[in-house]
């Protein structure tokens, strides 16, 4: 299914030119990652931070090499973003056809096949079989700003309604509707005005499982605080990223969509973090069969190109006054070659399956660990979404630290971890999908031993 290939003494197997094995041959940093962390904080803004002080020289599969020469295991996938694979096959030879033809010539000003094929893709690929328009842009950010610009022309209506632990980006709009105050918010207000937060279904802290009960709670907050003849979208994300990894209670995401149907709100779904394959469904709102009105979508789109999306309703998308959408670099042709690629991938090679497989690997191993590990407060997330959120024993109260020294040990293992949640205290996975399972084994073998070493 996956481009391997077995060298003839067998192991290890070699994806995108580089083998599939984890391997230290000095301490980590080594030194000329070190020497490249000096010229880094030397030249780069100190706002930039790095997750671990290793610089990459090559990845693909499940392994990234640094300029030492260590093959760490990536159980990151750049965030999301590399799902089939670093330097998937398809993809490099996509993008290297696309750069000789021609790198730019915006689309706005002479358009080319990539772009209205990429559209194309998207529109068959999303949630619901209604008419869909789509439009390209180059971060999720900006993906998730042009939504709420549609929703607003298409409903002459201001207000949006996020959640709890949201996080939809950086930019000045985006800030105002994620969450979390530091490192995303602190300091760089005032924010964009009309965004309004709703209490999120969070089964491990709200005790409940019920997840029409959670929707009427939040819709009755929107109702009274909001009022849904202003409200232009609900934008909620089907599975959060940062937030957690926090998977809502089934129901919880039907009834909202519903309600806003009702009530001539248009219903967004940010997919940038769970979308194409992640979790174990092209998208998330698969799952649950929910058809959002819109779908914003980037991270794994481009096989680690950057690229978003906004696909949605005809009749809302083309609301939108000529010019009104666009941008000088959105649907980049390198960018669409690679998408188009990682969209083939992701169908010629049985992907979504594989998300699935990844689950049940990762999640029988994780409930394992968490029978006689008290600390482990839930394993959850689907498909190659998993986290463990860690907890101080018998309580819900979150365990920052025992996060950090987790990641950081596994880190200097050779384990490429991320950590995520509004108490810092959820270690996330999102291996690439292109990872051999042995690696995953190897992976949370390590985890594991570095709980165990922690206790
Ligand atoms: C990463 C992310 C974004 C922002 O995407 P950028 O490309 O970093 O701007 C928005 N929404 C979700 C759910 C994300 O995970």
């Amino acid at each position: 299914m996956i481009d391997q290939t077995v060298a003839p003494d067998a192991r290890p197997a070699t994806v995108s030119g580089v083998e599939q094995r984890r391997a230290l041959v000095t301490e980590l940093p080594g030194p000329r990652s070190r020497a490249l962390m000096e010229r880094k904080s030397a030249a780069v803004a100190a706002g930039v931070g790095t997750t671990m002080p290793v610089f990459a020289a090559q990845a693909g599969g499940g392994v990234v090499v640094d300029v030492d020469g260590n093959h760490l295991i990536d159980l990151g996938s750049g965030i999301a973003v590399t799902t089939v694979g670093n330097s998937a096959p398809r993809v490099v030879q996509a993008v290297q056809d696309q750069v000789a033809a021609f790198t730019h010539t915006c689309f706005m000003v002479t358009p080319y096949e990539g772009y209205v094929a990429v559209a194309e893709a998207l529109n068959r690929l999303t949630p619901g079989d209604h008419a869909k328009r789509t439009a390209l842009f180059n971060s999720g950010a900006e993906a998730v700003e042009n939504a709420v610009k549609v929703a607003r022309v298409a409903t002459g209506k201001d207000a949006v309604v996020v959640f709890d632990h949201a996080y939809h980006g950086r930019t000045n709009l985006t800030m105002a509707m994620t969450a979390k105050n530091m490192p995303y918010k602190h300091g760089f207000g005032p924010f964009a005005s009309e965004v309004y937060r709703a209490p999120l279904s969070y089964p491990f802290r709200d005790g409940t499982l019920d997840g029409p009960a959670a929707a009427a709670r939040a819709i009755e907050h929107v109702e009274s605080q909001v009022g849904a003849t202003n409200l232009a979208a609900v934008v909620i994300e089907p599975i959060q990223g940062e937030g957690g990894f926090i998977t809502p209670a089934p129901g919880f995401l039907p009834a909202l969509a519903a309600w806003c149907r009702d009530n001539d709100v248009v219903f967004v779904a940010d997919e940038v973090q769970t979308g194409f394959a992640r979790t174990g469904d092209m998208f998330a709102c698969d799952h649950e069969g929910v058809v959002p009105d819109l779908v914003v979508t980037a991270k794994g789109i481009g096989g680690g190109l950057p690229l978003s999306a906004v696909t949605g309703r005809a009749e809302l998308m083309d609301t939108v006054h000529a010019g009104g959408l666009g941008g000088t670099y959105g649907g980049n042709p390198l960018a669409c070659a690679a998408a188009l690629a990682a969209i083939e991938t992701i169908e010629a090679d049985g992907l979504v399956e594989r998300a699935r497989e990844v689950e049940r690997l990762m999640k029988d191993r994780l409930h394992r660990l968490a029978a006689d590990d008290a600390r482990i407060g839930e394993v959850r997330g689907r498909g190659a979404m998993i986290a463990v959120e860690l907890v101080l024993p018998g309580t819900t109260t979150p365990d920052a630290a025992l996060t950090k020294e987790v990641a950081a040990a596994a880190h200097r293992a050779g384990v490429i971890v991320l950590t995520c949640g509004t108490h810092g205290n959820v270690l996330r996975f999102l291996p690439p999908l292109a990872i051999p399972d042995e690696l995953l084994h190897e992976g949370l073998d390590i985890l594991a031993d570095v709980l165990a070493s922690t206790r």
